[in-house]
């Protein structure tokens, strides 16, 4: 035995840095150039190293992320507000709906970064520079 292990490499994309500069909306690559052009836009490519930013494949995961995460923080406040208070139903409305708004929009963002970050970092989805998805078949774009 040599001590060469080939089957498993370390990997040059380290997923908490990545997850932390996605979540601030910076760019997973550099930590310099912004990752959206707008409220949720991802760039095509980072203004600051160029790093193609376009692989990602967020979909529907941020929703599902900011919903389940904003649903256990208002409901499990709602809950104690109304064993400790029991206020009437109109104030729950008016405190719990804008909550849940505010919160889901501030949520938004930094949890779509972040999977964005986290994408990169696993080489998910055409971040791989190895790999030819995300292009079109006969595309040279990979090795050129
Ligand atoms: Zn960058």
């Amino acid at each position: 035995m040599t001590g060469q292990n080939t089957t498993k490499t370390p990997s040059d994309r380290e997923v908490a840095p990545a997850l932390l500069k996605g979540s601030l909306c910076k760019c997973p690559a550099c930590g310099t150039g912004k990752v959206f052009d707008g409220y949720l836009t991802v760039r095509a490519q980072c203004d600051a190293c160029g790093e193609e930013l376009h692989h990602h494949r967020a979909d529907d995961a941020p929703p599902y992320f900011t919903i389940f995460i904003v649903g256990h923080i208002v409901v499990w406040l709602m809950l104690v507000v109304e064993m400790a208070y029991f206020p009437p139903l109109w104030l729950h409305i008016a405190l719990w709906v804008p909550l849940t708004i505010v919160m889901s929009l501030a949520m938004l963002r930094p949890i779509k970064g972040a999977l964005v970050g986290l994408q990169w970092a696993l080489k998910m989805h055409g971040f791989d520079p190895n790999s030819r998805e995300d292009y079109p078949a006969g595309s040279d774009k990979v090795t050129s």
